[in-house]
């Protein structure tokens, strides 16, 4: 069992749904209700669901806390996401495996919840670009050979992206996996740094340094120390390590923890905001068997007629 005092306090804190219910509430809608089709800002309320149902007064669109974010769609208690937020927000990561027992669900519930937490951090990620002094090198993420299991090893090419301060000292860091189609055996080709620039960097960033040749004499340490640091994490907590399919994913999980690390109630507030505000993904995008495009659910046609009106 999972044992932590501030854990302990933070359950007892939001032990109800309702209580759940207003945290999820405060972090979609901070100034208070806001349509999300007209931008109204009143709606009438019922109560009589096992979520409360907002109706817009002026264009009558129903809402929820979950519909329309990381939640939609998932039978799980508010109760439990949040708890997973909590343990995902921490200055380590969580795993499926232990979050499946800390919250007693299923292994595959826990996967999921974890996967669409890091989807939520993935998005986001992508709109806050590295900015100021940008250090960018190199690294290799080896998944190692297990007799009976994996006959060989796989390895997946790194860049390790941070903006530091004068010293050198990484302040925000992003690590990406290079697709296969911008590497050559262990050296990451021009196209595979140009895409990483273009997608990581703040455009017109002039003081950048980007060291692509494995073990080379100018590698920029700090990084290369991060770097070791996720594998040791990827080795730990995942038997077997990761394949390509997900690694991305884990790698923005151990970076949002880097990057919040000392700051665990903002880490909290950040992801809990991500995920009252972004949408999800649904499982056969995670798995890659239909592409994140495709409408993910049908909209809700919920109507009720128990209203009783609020601010
Ligand atoms: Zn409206």
């Amino acid at each position: 069992m999972y044992r932590s005092d501030k854990f302990t306090a933070f359950c007892q804190k939001y032990e109800t749904e309702a209580s759940c219910e207003r945290a999820f509430y405060e972090a979609k809608w901070p100034d208070g209700f806001r349509c999300p089709r007209c931008n109204h800002t009143e709606s009438y309320v019922t109560r009589s669901r096992r979520l409360p149902l907002y109706e817009c007064k002026s264009c009558r669109h129903q809402s929820s806390v979950t519909a329309g974010t990381v939640l939609e769609g998932s039978r799980t208690s508010l109760r439990l996401w949040l708890r997973a937020i909590y343990l995902h927000a921490e200055s380590y990561a969580i795993t499926a495996t232990r979050l499946s027992q800390v919250l007693g669900v299923t292994y595959k519930t826990a996967w999921l919840m974890g996967h669409k937490l890091r989807h939520a951090l993935g998005t986001a990620d992508a709109s806050q670009p590295l900015s100021g002094l940008v250090r960018i090198n190199t690294g290799l993420y080896i998944r190692t050979m297990i007799p009976g299991f994996r006959q060989k090893s796989e390895d997946q090419s790194l860049l390790v992206g941070a903006s530091v301060n004068e010293e050198g000292d990484p302040l925000h860091i992003k690590i990406k996996r290079v697709s296969d189609e911008h590497r050559r055996f262990y050296s990451i080709l021009p196209t595979g740094v140009r895409a990483f620039i273009s997608e990581n960097v703040a455009p017109g960033t002039s003081d950048l340094i980007c060291i692509t040749q494995p073990g080379s004499p100018d590698r920029i340490k700090p990084l290369v120390q991060i770097k070791i640091e996720a594998c040791h994490w990827l080795k730990a907590g995942f038997w077997g390590g990761i394949g390509p399919k997900h690694l991305q994913a884990y790698l923005n999980q151990f970076c949002f923890n880097w990057n919040t690390k000392f700051r665990e109630r903002a880490a909290f507030i950040e992801l809990l905001r991500l995920s009252a505000t972004m949408r999800t993904v649904i499982y056969p995008v995670l798995i890659g068997t239909r592409l994140a495009t495709a409408p993910a659910f049908r909209p809700s046609r919920l109507r009720y007629n128990t209203l009783e009106q609020t601010g």
